[in-house]
């Protein structure tokens, strides 16, 4: 694992130390929250679902009236520039852009205020990832209180921040958010799936609002290459719970599977095949298809 002493950031044109690093307290990230983020996976020091995420990161700023702060090409350089520089062989490269540096003031800067653009890199340990999701994850449930564009990848992610710790509190790993119609919408940082009795795959779908996931994308993709049909409809925790598996995907934890969710079993309450097959298949076409 790096040191964090000797982590380089790229901060709006430059890469700079740790130490060096930073931004404005003016900054509307820091303000606001008035910005948006993407992370890719990185395996073998290359980045996983490279064109997901590029065009999810478009849309997001694009609902947010920002532009991208450079080309698509530009960026791939200076994101495989930062895992290079922190010598990130399996890890995650992490990218903020928010609208910039300017006085207080709700509504938008002057046209022209230059967008605050910072990327990161850090190694993940793959073996100790691997262990964790042949033994399985806890998650447990916590109302969805978050806003009504859960579609854009904002950086205001308070409600996932304090579903998080709640499930850490809990012994959890995870947060599925339950909205109120008693359905789960995600987790506070990946999506959820179930596999039924009859070995269907069920996720919420993309009408409702989530994050479209660039991980369950690439899946749902591959569920239909192997033709395991995918339903895109809501589950209630009751119908986790009896579920023969269930799981989580996100860029940082591929496919995980989810032994218990508040403390009882799903299914045998062990992974099951269905999730131990998708993700080593995801994990082939990542590595295959990285840039
Ligand atoms: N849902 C939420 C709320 C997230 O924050 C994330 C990832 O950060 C995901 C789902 C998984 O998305 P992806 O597969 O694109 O990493």
């Amino acid at each position: 694992m790096e040191s964090p002493l000797s982590r380089i950031a790229y901060v709006n044109g430059r890469f700079v130390r740790y130490a060096e690093a930073g931004v404005s307290i003016e900054d509307r990230g820091f303000q606001f929250a008035d910005g948006v983020y993407e992370v890719w996976g990185v395996l073998g020091g290359r980045l996983t679902d490279w064109d997901g995420h590029a065009e999810r990161l478009e849309r997001s700023l694009s609902e947010l009236k920002m532009a991208m702060p450079m080309s698509q090409a530009a960026l791939l350089t200076v994101l495989r520039e930062t895992v290079r520089r922190n010598r990130v062989v399996d890890g995650i490269v992490y990218l903020q852009v928010t609208r910039g540096v300017a006085r207080r003031d709700h509504a938008f800067p002057r046209p022209g205020t230059p967008l605050t653009v910072v990327v990161t890199a850090k190694s993940v340990d793959l073996a100790a990832e691997e262990a964790k999701a042949a033994r399985g994850v806890a998650v447990v449930t916590q109302p969805d209180i978050r806003w009504g564009r859960c579609d854009i990848k904002t950086v205001g992610l308070l409600p996932n921040a304090l579903a998080k710790q709640a499930a850490r509190e809990a012994g959890a790993y995870e947060a599925w958010l339950v909205d109120r119609d008693g359905y789960v919408t995600e987790g506070s940082s990946t999506n959820a799936w179930i596999v039924d009795g009859e070995g269907r795959l069920r996720t919420r779908d993309t009408g409702a609002n989530i994050l479209r996931g660039v991980t369950r994308k690439t899946l749902v993709t591959l569920a239909a290459e192997l033709q395991l049909p995918v339903l895109e409809r809501p589950f209630t925790v009751a119908e986790a719970l009896g579920a023969s598996e269930a799981f989580l995907t996100a860029a940082t934890a591929f496919v995980t599977p989810v032994v218990t969710i508040d403390g009882k079993p799903v299914g045998s309450g062990r992974p099951g095949p269905v999730a131990g097959r998708l993700r080593s298949l995801y994990l082939q076409q990542a590595r295959n298809r990285s840039r």
